[in-house]
């Protein structure tokens, strides 16, 4: 079995999926992550990489760290420019990542839903490319599952920032009202335990060294957040059948 994760940035993958990535490359899925971009317009917190060609060398070398940590395959990359996808034209996107997933022939392909998390404008750009490849598909096409952390999460994990004294402002890549990021939580058609694989998925945030603090990490382990740290989130593409086990299973009925 193959799912194909494909995302807008380097880190997009661990921080909605890395959990879910390795459980199913723990059961011998093979598991590729497709990002559109190498990250070159991303913040960089210690200031340690100055310009952007140097800064997506560096953060497609720590994709690479987080796949290898997660059991995935080596990542894939689009060679699309950070921060520019909204601005691409939509259809050869759409043709580009159609040809790419005929090619990697996933049974399941995760990428964002129309909210893209907080409404970045790269992530709802990636899902509209995705959505069309979906809806073009030539011949029996695989199972559509967006990441979709629910409202009330995003809503949380904004105040456990803010409580840290490290409030999250993504207003320069987001037009998105704070209080709308997320999906509803009603959409969200499935939950997945990666509480067993939290360890490794930390340890793949930490290969985005350029992007995390390692105190944020700690945050992001505080007991306050654990219990939702444990599931990871995602909502069937509409227009597909509910199979039995979905709420918990990518490949719920799929052998
Ligand atoms: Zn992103």
């Amino acid at each position: 079995m193959r799912i194909v994760f494909l995302f807008a940035h380097p880190d997009d993958e661990t921080f909605g999926c890395g959990g879910t990535i390795a459980l199913y490359s723990s059961r011998g899925v093979l598991c590729t992550v497709v990002s559109a971009t190498k990250g070159e317009a991303g913040r960089v917190r210690d200031g340690s990489v100055k310009g952007s060609e140097e800064l997506g060398l560096v953060r497609q070398q720590e994709l690479e760290c987080a796949c290898k940590v997660l059991g995935a395959r080596p990542p894939l990359f689009m060679g699309y420019m950070d921060g520019t996808l909204d601005s691409v034209d939509e259809e050869e996107a759409g043709r580009r990542t159609l040809s790419l997933l005929v090619e990697l022939d996933p049974d399941v392909v995760v990428t964002f839903d129309r909210w893209g998390v907080y409404g970045h404008r790269d992530h709802r750009a990636v899902h509209r490319w995705v959505q069309w490849a979906w809806e073009n598909w030539p011949g029996r096409r695989p199972r559509l599952f967006y990441n979709s952390p629910p409202r009330s999460y995003m809503q949380e994990l904004r105040k456990a920032r803010t409580v840290a004294g490290r409030p999250f402002d993504p207003s320069d890549v987001s037009d998105m009202p704070p209080e709308e990021y997320g999906t509803p939580d009603e959409l969200v058609t499935t939950r997945i335990n990666v509480s067993p694989f939290l360890e490794v998925k930390r340890r793949a945030i930490l290969c985005h060294r350029t992007q995390v603090d390692p105190e944020e990490i700690r945050a992001f382990q505080a007991t306050e957040f654990g219990p939702l740290v444990g599931f990871e989130f995602y909502s069937l593409a509409p227009g597909q059948e509910l199979a039995q086990g979905i709420d918990s299973d990518l490949l719920a009925g799929l052998v």
